[in-house]
C-alpha cells in the first residue's frame, strides 16, 4: 500500500480502461450480426440514461443555485430574549465556530467574542504563504454564519482578557483603534459582558519557549497575517537578492530560506516553499533560483514524530530529492536579525545565516487561559491549558466549557478534535435546553452529565502535504491503521480537503484557485 499507492492506482485505472475497451470492442463486433435489432433496444436505454443524467444535472444546478440564494438573502432573524440564558463563546476557530454552526440559537442569547472575525481554515494555511492560495479563499466572515442563525447572534471583535467568576463577568479589549490601527495588548479600549454558560474555544498562541530574538526576527505560521508576513519577507529576500551590488555571500544569506521545527506545520511549510522554488521562481528569477536553499531544523531524532515510521522515512526520502536539508537533533537557541544559532547533535553550536526563517515549534496557552485558571486555581493545576472532564466542563468552574486547543482533554491539539468537542457540546447544549424549556432555572451544567454520555473522540487519520505533489497519509481502517504516500494520497489530501472547507463559497474559491495555479503559476507580487 505505503509509497506503491501511486503506481497501484495507476494500475487499477489501466485496468479498469482495459476492461471498458474490450467490452466497447466486444459489443461493436457483436453488433455485426443483428445490428438492427441491438439499435434498437438501445435506443431506449440510452434515452433514458441520458435522461438521468440530465435530470441529476438539473437537479444539482437548482440545489446549488438555492443554496447560493438562500446563502445570499438571510431571512429575518428572533430578537435577543430576556428570558432566554446568556451563551457566550469565546473564539472563532474550529471549536467556537463548530458550536455556533450547529447551536439551536431559540435556546440561547449567544454572544461571540473573538479578535478575528472570521473562521480560518487553518490545515490550507501554508498553501498561503506561497500564492497557491489565494488567502480569501479559506476565510469565513462569522457574520454570514451568525446571520443565517434562528435567533440574533451578537458579535464583539475583542480579546477577552479577563474573567470574574464570581460576578459571571467577561473584559474584553479592542485590538484595534477608532482609527484602525493595531493596539498592543494592555493599550486597547476595554467592555464588559455577562454571562449565564461560557464556551471558551481561544486555541493556543506560538510556543518561542523563550528562545532569544525569535518575537522579534522570526515569521510564525498560526493566522492568516503571518501567511501574510512570511509571503511580503520571501519576495522581499528574493527581490534584494537580485541587486548587483551585493556580495555572493550576502545574496546566499539572503536566499537561505530555513523553517525551524519538523511538526506537520514546518513540513508542510518547506513543501510548499519547495513547490514555488521549482514551478515559479524558476521562470522568473532563473538567476537566482539555482541558489536557493531549503532548511529544516527539528531538535528530535526525525521529522513528523507522531506519524508513522515508514511516513517519517517516506517524508526525509522525499525532501532529499527535493534538496531541502533537514537537521535533525538540532536545536535553535538564537534568532539574530541575520543569523541563528544552533545546537549540534554533537553539543557544539554554529551560527548560521538566513534570509527569511519561519519558527513552528507548536502552540502554548493564550493568556486569558492563564486568568481563567487562576479563578479555578486549586482544580486548575497544569499550566499547558485548561483541565476539563469529559464532559467537556471546565474542573473547578461552574457553567463553563473549553473545547479545542485550549482544552487539556487528553487529545491531541487537532482540528478534527476541535470540531468534533464543538459539535458533540451543542448537540448536548441543544438536547438539554429544549428539555427544559419549561424550565429556565434548570442546571445545564449539572444535567449534561445526568443526560448525555461523555465525549470520545474518533481520529480521522493524519493527512499532510510534503511538497511536489506528494501527501501523506495514515488513516484508521477498522482495528488498524494504513499508511500511504505519493501523488494519489496528494489527490486524496485534495479532495479531502475540498470536502471539508467550511461553506460552498471556501469549497469553490479554492479550487478556482488550485485551477488558476495550473493555468497561469502562483502570483509572485510582494503582497
Ligand atoms: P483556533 O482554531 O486556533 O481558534 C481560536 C480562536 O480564538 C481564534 O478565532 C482566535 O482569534 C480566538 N481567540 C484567541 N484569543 C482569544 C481571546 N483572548 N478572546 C477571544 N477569542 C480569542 N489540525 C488538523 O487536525 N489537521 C490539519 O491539517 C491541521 N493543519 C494545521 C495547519 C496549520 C498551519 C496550523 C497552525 C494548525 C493546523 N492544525 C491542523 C491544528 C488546528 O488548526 C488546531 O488544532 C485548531 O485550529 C484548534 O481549534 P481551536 O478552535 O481550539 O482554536
Ligand atoms: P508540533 O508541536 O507538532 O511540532 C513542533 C516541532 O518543533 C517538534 O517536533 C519539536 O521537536 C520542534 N522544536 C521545538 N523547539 C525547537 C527548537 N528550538 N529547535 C528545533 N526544533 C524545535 O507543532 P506544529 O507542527 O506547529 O503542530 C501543532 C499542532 O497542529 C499539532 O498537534 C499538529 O499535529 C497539528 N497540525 C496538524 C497538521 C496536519 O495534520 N496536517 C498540520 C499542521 C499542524
Amino acid at each position: 500500500m505505503f509509497s506503491s499507492a501511486s503506481r497501484a492506482g495507476f494500475r487499477l485505472s489501466r485496468a479498469a480502461t482495459g476492461t471498458v475497451v474490450r467490452r466497447m470492442a466486444m459489443s461493436t463486433l457483436n453488433s455485426g450480426g443483428n445490428g438492427a435489432q441491438q439499435a434498437k433496444t438501445r435506443t431506449p436505454r440510452l434515452r433514458t440514461l441520458k435522461r438521468i443524467v440530465f435530470g441529476a444535472a438539473l437537479g444539482g444546478l437548482t440545489y446549488t443555485s438555492w443554496l447560493m440564494y438562500r446563502n445570499r438573502n438571510p431571512e429575518t432573524q428572533l430578537p435577543f430574549d430576556p428570558s432566554k440564558k446568556t451563551l457566550v463563546l469565546l473564539g472563532t476557530g474550529w471549536g467556537s465556530t463548530t458550536v455556533l454552526k450547529n447551536l439551536d440559537t431559540e435556546n440561547f442569547n449567544v454572544v461571540v467574542v473573538s479578535p478575528r472575525n472570521y473562521f480560518l481554515f487553518t490545515p490550507l494555511l501554508p498553501s498561503c504563504t506561497v500564492g497557491t492560495i489565494e488567502n480569501r479563499s479559506i476565510m469565513e466572515p462569522v457574520r454570514l454564519l451568525m446571520r443565517h442563525k434562528t435567533r440574533e447572534v451578537k458579535f464583539y471583535e475583542a480579546e477577552c482578557t479577563d474573567i470574574d467568576a464570581a460576578k459571571k463577568e467577561l473584559t474584553l479589549e479592542r485590538r484595534v483603534d477608532s482609527d484602525g490601527n493595531e493596539v498592543k495588548p494592555g493599550e486597547g479600549e476595554t467592555t464588559k459582558i455577562n454571562y449565564d454558560y461560557l464556551v471558551v474555544g481561544v486555541g493556543g498562541t506560538v510556543n518561542t519557549f523563550g528562545t532569544p530574538g525569535v518575537e522579534q526576527h522570526a515569521c510564525f505560521l498560526k493566522e492568516m497575517g503571518d501567511a501574510r508576513k512570511i509571503r511580503r519577507r520571501l519576495m522581499d529576500s528574493v527581490e534584494s537578492a537580485s541587486f548587483d551590488d551585493i556580495t555572493d555571500a550576502e545574496r546566499d544569506r539572503l536566499l537561505h530560506m530555513v523553517v525551524v521545527g519538523g511538526g506537520p506545520t514546518g513540513i508542510e511549510y518547506a513543501g510548499e516553499l519547495h513547490d514555488f522554488l521549482v514551478d515559479d521562481l524558476t521562470q522568473w528569477y532563473p538567476e537566482l533560483a539555482d541558489r536557493v536553499r531549503i532548511t529544516l531544523v527539528e531538535a528530535l531524532p526525525n521529522v513528523l514524530p507522531a506519524f508513522d515510521k515508514k511516513l517519517i522515512d517516506y517524508t526525509q526520502s522525499t525532501f532529499k530529492e527535493n534538496k531541502i536539508t533537514i537537521l535533525t537533533r538540532t536545536m535553535v537557541k538564537e534568532v539574530k536579525d541575520k543569523s541563528f544559532t544552533v545546537q549540534n547533535p554533537d553539543g557544539s553550536r554554529s551560527e548560521i545565516p538566513y534570509g527569511l526563517l519561519v519558527w513552528a515549534t507548536g502552540i502554548k496557552s493564550q493568556p486569558v487561559v492563564n486568568k481563567i485558571r487562576e479563578q479555578f486555581a486549586a482544580a486548575q493545576t497544569n499550566g499547558r491549558g485548561l483541565l476539563v472532564d469529559e464532559y467537556l466542563r471546565v474542573k473547578g468552574a461552574k457553567d463553563v466549557w473549553a473545547l479545542g486547543d485550549c482544552a487539556l482533554s487528553g487529545y491531541a491539539p487537532l482540528a478534527q478534535v476541535a470540531a468534533q468537542q464543538g459539535k458533540w457540546l451543542s448537540r448536548h447544549l441543544n438536547r438539554l435546553a429544549a428539555d427544559n424549556a419549561q424550565n429556565p432555572e434548570a442546571d445545564l451544567h449539572a444535567l449534561i452529565e445526568e443526560k448525555s454520555r461523555p465525549f470520545k473522540y474518533s481520529s480521522q487519520g493524519s493527512l499532510a502535504y510534503i511538497g511536489s505533489e506528494k501527501a501523506i497519509a495514515d488513516l484508521p481502517f477498522f482495528n488498524r491503521n494504513i499508511t500511504a504516500g505519493g501523488i494519489a494520497t496528494f489527490w486524496f489530501w485534495k479532495s479531502a480537503y475540498l470536502s471539508e472547507l467550511f461553506s460552498l463559497r471556501n469549497s469553490t474559491l479554492v479550487a478556482s484557485d488550485w485551477v488558476k495555479r495550473f493555468f497561469f503559476g502562483r502570483d509572485i507580487s510582494r503582497e
